[in-house]
This record gives C-alpha cells, sequence and structure tokens, in this order.
C-alpha cells in the first residue's frame, strides 16, 4: 500500500508529489492513464506571472515564481524558465480597477510597475500603442514550459523513491463506506493507498461523479496560432493585451498568439473529442488582431496552430480540496492557468493532506474549497477588468 496515491501525471500531480516529499512522504504513487505532462500540461503556453487580483492566487503566482526561479538548483534540470518579463496593456475603461490590483499586489510582494508607452515601445518596437491607457511590467515574469517542468519533476521524484505508473488508467476510486481505500485501474488491478489525491484535470469528473461528488469543471476548447514575424523581434516581455484581448510571446523564434476574449471560450462536452488544429474563424480572429497590434511587422506568415482543452471552474479559480470522503482529496478546474501557480499549488494541495490548512503567506486553503459553488461564495477579483474573462 502507498501512503498516497495520486491520479494524474500533469503538473499539478508532479507538483503535489514534490511538495509531499518535502514534507518527508515519499512511498508515494503517481499514476496516469498515459505520460508524465500527456494533458493541458504539454500544450501550455507557459505564462508566468503574478498578475491577479485576487490576492491567494496572486500569493500561490509568487510562491510558484520562487521555485521556478531556483528550479534549476531544486531540480538539477532545466526547465525552460525564460525571464523576459511580462507586459499588461489596458484601456481607459479599467485604469482604476487596474492600479488599485498593482497596489493590491505590490502589497503580497508581487514586483509590478506602471511604466510609460515610450517604455513598452523600446520592449515591443514593432507594437502600436495609442489605444492603451497605460501599462504594467513584471520583470520576474515571463514563460516556461510545462512539460519540461513535469518532466523534471517527474526525474526528481524518481531519485526519492517515488513511483510513477504511465500507461496506468483509474477507473475507479474505491471507498469503504466514507473512507476511501485506494484505485482500481481499468486492468482490475486495485491499487491500495492511505491518501488518494485527484489532479487529472477535466477528466477528475466522471471519477468523483461515481463517488457522488460533483466537480462543476467544464471542459473548455482553446486555439492558439504560431505567426513567424520573418523578423528578429528579441527577446521582448510576454504581452498581455487586454484591449485588444490576445496574449502573445516569443518561442524559438515565432510568435505565439492566443485569444483571450470570452467568445473564444469554447465549451465542450468530452475533453478527449476536439480538433488538432485551430478552425479558420479562430485563424482569422488572431490574424485580425494581431495585424491591428503589430504593423511594425512587415510580412508575418502563419505557421502553425496548436490546440488544447481547459479545466474550467465557474469562478476561473482552482479547487484544491478535501471532499467528502475521508482520505480524498481533489486538485482540479485549473481554469487555463494552471502551470504558473503548480508548485505553490501544490504545496497547498500538500499541506491540505498533511495539516488541514495552509502555512502560505495569504493563501487561506478555504478559498479554494470545493464548497464554495454550492455556498454561492465564489473566488472573484474584486478588481474587475471590463470586458476581460475572469483569470486576472
Ligand atoms: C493551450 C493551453 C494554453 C495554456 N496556457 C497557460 C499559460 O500560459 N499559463 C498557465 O499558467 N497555464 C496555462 N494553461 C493551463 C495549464 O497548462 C494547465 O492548467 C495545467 O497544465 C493543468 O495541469 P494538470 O496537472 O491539472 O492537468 P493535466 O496536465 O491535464 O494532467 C492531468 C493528467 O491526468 C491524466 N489522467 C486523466 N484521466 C486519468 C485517469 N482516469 N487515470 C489516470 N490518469 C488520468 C492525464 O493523462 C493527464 O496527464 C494552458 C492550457 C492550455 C490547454
Amino acid at each position: 500500500m502507498s501512503d498516497v496515491v495520486i491520479v494524474g501525471a500533469g503538473v499539478i500531480g508532479t507538483a503535489t508529489a514534490w511538495a509531499l516529499t518535502q514534507r518527508g512522504i515519499t512511498d508515494i504513487t503517481i499514476l496516469d492513464r498515459d505520460s508524465v505532462g500527456s494533458g493541458g500540461t504539454g500544450k501550455s503556453a507557459g505564462i508566468i506571472r503574478c498578475h491577479y487580483g485576487v490576492s491567494s492566487v496572486a500569493a500561490l503566482a509568487l510562491t510558484s515564481l520562487e521555485f521556478f526561479e531556483s528550479a534549476p538548483d531544486l531540480l538539477g534540470a532545466d526547465i525552460g524558465f525564460e525571464q523576459v518579463g511580462y507586459l499588461v496593456g489596458i484601456g481607459p475603461e479599467n485604469v482604476d480597477p487596474f492600479r488599485a490590483s498593482l497596489a493590491n499586489q505590490r502589497s503580497l510582494g508581487v514586483e509590478t510597475n506602471e511604466i510609460s508607452a515610450s517604455e513598452v515601445a523600446e520592449l515591443w518596437p514593432t507594437a502600436r500603442l495609442d489605444d492603451f491607457a497605460t501599462f504594467c511590467l513584471e520583470p520576474r515574469g515571463g514563460y516556461g514550459d510545462g512539460y519540461a517542468t513535469a518532466q523534471a519533476l517527474a526525474a526528481a521524484l524518481r531519485g526519492r523513491g517515488v513511483v510513477i505508473r504511465q500507461g496506468a488508467k483509474v477507473s475507479e476510486i474505491v471507498a469503504d463506506g466514507d473512507t476511501v481505500t485506494g484505485v482500481k485501474l481499468a486492468d482490475g488491478e486495485v491499487v491500495p493507498a492511505g491518501t488518494v489525491v485527484v489532479a487529472a484535470g477535466a477528466w477528475s469528473v466522471p471519477l468523483l461523479s461515481a463517488l457522488g461528488i460533483t466537480l462543476p469543471v467544464q471542459p473548455i476548447f482553446v486555439q492558439e496560432v504560431l505567426i513567424d514575424p520573418q523578423m528578429d523581434l528579441g527577446a521582448p516581455p510576454v504581452f498581455s493585451d487586454l484591449v485588444a484581448k490576445q496574449y502573445v510571446h516569443l518561442r524559438g523564434g515565432e510568435m505565439l498568439f492566443g485569444n483571450s476574449a470570452g467568445d473564444a471560450m469554447i465549451p465542450i462536452p468530452d475533453p478527449d473529442v476536439y480538433p488538432n488544429h485551430a478552425s479558420n474563424d479562430a485563424i482569422e480572429a488572431v490574424a485580425e488582431k494581431a495585424i491591428h497590434r503589430f504593423p511594425g511587422i512587415e510580412d508575418p506568415r502563419i505557421s502553425t496552430t496548436a490546440t488544447g482543452v481547459i479545466d474550467a471552474t465557474p469562478d476561473n479559480n482552482p479547487i484544491v480540496s478535501a471532499t467528502g470522503y475521508a482520505r480524498l482529496f481533489v486538485a482540479a478546474g485549473m481554469s487555463g492557468h494552471g502551470f504558473k501557480i503548480a508548485p505553490g499549488l501544490g504545496r497547498l494541495m500538500a499541506e491540505i493532506v498533511l495539516d488541514g490548512a495552509s502555512s502560505i503567506p495569504n493563501v487561506p486553503a478555504a478559498d479554494f474549497r470545493l464548497s464554495r459553488f454550492d455556498e454561492g461564495d465564489l473566488l472573484v477579483s474584486p478588481y474587475v477588468y471590463v470586458g476581460t474573462t475572469g483569470i486576472r
């Protein structure tokens, strides 16, 4: 029997295991139906920032940032963190909540400063900036590599004695009354466990519903477009454009564009059934926004597209929680921003499992409880940006 079985070897499952090992728990088995990082983790744009209006989410991102910065020492591997900075541009209608959010972020310890259009023009000389009211720059932000991070965590975990079983699909969580005792695999094998943590993204829903636990998690199809600028853009910061509602960063010289408008988020019934390329409509929407924002790029060419599924909750914030069953926990519903908060969130999950509470500064465990949805007590930012989706 393992002390802890974790279902899902994405960045959340591996980060949770890492945090447990930091607390001396190494008798852990991670089970994945496919392979390490094969889910949303391997498809992530990997943007890293602390710009959140919800204090506990900003604080999780800050804790995670410290991990990303020290990952080469901690894990002995390059996880692909490119600390190019994170830039936000905002329209006039959102200046007041933006400044209030920045003040709150700084009070939590986030390094973020308002900067002028002329400073932005030095960073992104190809960009059109006249429709923004103001900007902020988080110099410690940037982008990482979800797949490399999960793989590096997995390698370090194996070194600490953690067992990672790939191709091991969990078909059922096994309970004796209201206490969980293990999991059953698709081939019938039962893996006994003292504690089970379900970290299987949108696939967590059917595993928990079989026990009568409703997880309000909706799979959402997302589409990204890679554009070859055919010119050297240097190493500018990740650009979160909250006017055109898009994000862009450079990856290997190409620009990775995501459409952050609400209508670009397409709910789907099955997280395993979606196209592996963006639609013509999605490509056109991205191209239009890209051309508007970057008139200084004279001959851009679409090189490819990427798609994936995010696991969204009604308040676009994660569930990191105990359940109605003793020794059964869940870390799911990352809502499209699970990579940048994964190390902190893994620590939070480990602390809920071991202590029932959080010791992370400014991160009350109760913020992420599953019951908040039934209670109508959603985790939302007090600094609402009009016209943007709720992950800021
Ligand atoms: C296109 C895209 C762009 C994104 N961009 C960003 C970004 O810029 N910044 C950011 O912070 N976040 C981003 N995200 C979100 C982030 O990548 C995810 O929130 C995060 O990777 C989720 O990790 P996870 O471990 O919860 O889930 P996953 O990585 O999906 O892992 C779940 C694992 O569970 C396994 N599994 C499922 N069912 C079972 C079962 N029955 N038995 C055993 N194993 C099972 C799967 O195989 C999978 O490996 C993006 C996501 C997408 C799709």
